[in-house]
């Protein structure tokens, strides 16, 4: 069985804590690996590696620095298979799926090659007499990521690729459940030309995240994960002086209005429901069909896609989503399905009696289909990320606006409709922060920012875009008079440039 290790200073370092996890490959239900999972010494270790090579990193010119980005994405590029093999092995998800992962990563790295042009300044020629004002963006030093199970490369690329941009050293604390492919992120940068330090990965759990949270020379943190634990992490970050993004749970809705073409919202929310078993922050976990007849329509032509899903191996490129990623995540979501029938809602389609063949002792879950779902229940307050779909039926499109409106998550939202009016109105007044216009999955594109509303997230700045520039550095403003010599006295009032 393999031993998975941290990775400081440029090198695979061994754990010392004596304190492991198991990993796990989801498609068989075997264990295939150990994780170690870092004390507070290992911690400081990568942190120490980090602070000794930001400041070089700092000084190299923003245009060498994108080149090694440059060079980064070639390798991204050749080693795309045996990324994409790994992580659906780790993962559960199906290789096509971990290929958009990493896509969607690489993407973000993409970006940040911008980054001569993106950490511009601003410059006023002529503020006052002879007086110039120009402000300078600075990285922040150390900063670290703290990544959940579901996109292990996308999300670590979405952090580490715009901090190291900006001239910062990163230390990345992996989800445990699927840590090998940021230790391969993590490799090939060094390949590319990253110096030693500037990027580490520590494997660990609560320990390791608390040596973070409390380790006077880390900045900044940016945080991925559920609600509970993002609202931890910012509030014990921000306790300790740091700069903390956290992005947590979701529970996105997709409206499906009378005019709607049937076709693509099905097809859509087939897709988005099912795609990689539901384990997606982005994931469509709940359809609002507006007027009886649209959900009559709806749940007729839902049922027979639903029941005619390819569950399969992650290596299966028939197949349209693998196993969930541990044996308690499969026990989990098959709890809410239980609950779901007592608490009274429809059991459309009941997935939980799937088995694989051939690969019985994996983490598999068919398809579930809940109708007749109803705000109160808790099959639709808490976010269950598995294959499960819950109709719940809105007699208006007010009544459907003020069920996405009242959730407490507010990630993802669509609109599903031919109606130009209705389309514009839902995304002025709908209270969530990525909206979808008969587009199921609307993260958006890498140069504009991805983050949600209410307790989807906590903090002031998105992920990617411009907002991960302005999170990885701060301002400094420099007023300037040249010719020094001018000379008109002390003055003992304010000045103003008046
Ligand atoms: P998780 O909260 O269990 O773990 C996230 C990270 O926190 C991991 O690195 C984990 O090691 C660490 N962690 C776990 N327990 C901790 C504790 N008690 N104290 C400190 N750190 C702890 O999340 P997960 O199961 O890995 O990922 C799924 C969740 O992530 C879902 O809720 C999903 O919606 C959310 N997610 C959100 C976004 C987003 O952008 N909003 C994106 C992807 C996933």
């Amino acid at each position: 069985m393999k031993e998975l290790t941290h990775f400081i200073g440029g090198r695979h370092v061994a754990g010392a804590s004596g304190r492991f996890t198991e990993g796990w490959q989801p498609m068989t239900g075997e264990q295939i690996s150990r994780v170690p999972l870092a004390s507070k010494a290992e911690v400081r270790a990568a942190v120490e590696n980090a602070k000794a090579a930001q400041p070089a990193w700092a000084a190299t010119n923003p245009q060498r620095r994108a080149r090694v980005l440059m060079k980064f994405l070639q390798l991204l590029e050749r080693d795309n298979d045996k990324l994409a093999e790994v992580l659906a092995r780790e993962h559960g998800k199906t290789i096509a799926d971990a290929k958009g992962d990493i896509q969607r990563g690489v993407e973000v790295v993409e970006f940040a090659c911008g980054i001569p042009h993106l950490m511009k300044g601003e410059f006023t020629d002529g503020a006052g007499p002879n007086i110039d004002v120009y402000s300078l963006r600075q990285p922040l030093g150390v900063v670290a990521g703290i990544t959940p199970f579901n996109f292990p490369a996308m999300i670590p690329m979405w952090k580490f690729a715009p901090a190291i941009a900006c001239g910062n050293a990163f230390v990345l604390k992996p989800s445990e459940r699927d840590p090998s492919v940021p230790l391969m992120l993590a490799e090939l940068f060094l390949e590319a030309g990253l110096p030693p330090g500037i990027l580490n990965v520590v494997n660990g759990d609560k320990e390791a995240v608390d040596a973070l949270l409390d380790d006077p020379d880390i900045q900044a943190i940016g945080f991925v994960g559920s609600t509970a634990i993002a609202e931890y992490v910012y509030a014990r970050g921000c306790a300790t002086g740091k700069r903390v993004q956290c992005f947590g749970g979701a529970k996105n809705h997709l409206v499906v209005m009378p005019d709607a073409d049937m076709d693509q919202t099905v097809d859509a929310l087939i897709g988005a429901g099912y795609g990689s078993a539901g384990e997606r922050c982005m994931a469509v976990s709940v359809a609002v069909p507006v007027g009886e007849k649209t959900a009559d329509e709806l749940m007729r032509r839902l049922i027979p896609r639903v029941e005619s899903l390819k569950i399969g191996p992650s290596t299966d490129s028939s197949a349209d989503y693998g196993p969930l990623v541990t044996a308690q995540a499969l026990e989990r979501v098959r709890g809410y399905v239980d609950l779901g029938v007592k608490e009274g809602a429809t059991l459309a389609v009941d997935g939980r009696g799937f088995k694989m063949q051939g690969y019985e002792k994996g983490f598999y879950l068919g398809g579930c289909l809940f109708d007749h779902v109803t705000p109160d229940m808790r099959l639709y307050k808490e976010e269950i990320f598995g294959p499960v779909l819950s109709v719940v039926r809105a007699k208006t499109y007010e009544d459907a606006l003020s069920l996405c409106n009242d959730h407490e998550y507010g990630n993802g939202v669509a609109i599903f409709t031919r109606d130009g009016d209705a389309a514009r109105d839902f995304a002025a007044r709908v209270q969530v922060g990525m909206i979808g216009v008969n587009v199921p999955i609307p993260v958006p594109i890498a140069y504009y920012t991805f983050g949600g509303w209410k307790r989807s997230a906590f903090g002031d700045l998105n992920q990617h875009g411009p907002d991960s520039i302005r999170f990885y550095t701060r301002t400094k403003t420099v007023t300037a008079r040249w010719p020094s010599g001018v000379k008109d006295g002390a003055s003992f009032v304010i000045p103003t440039m008046g």
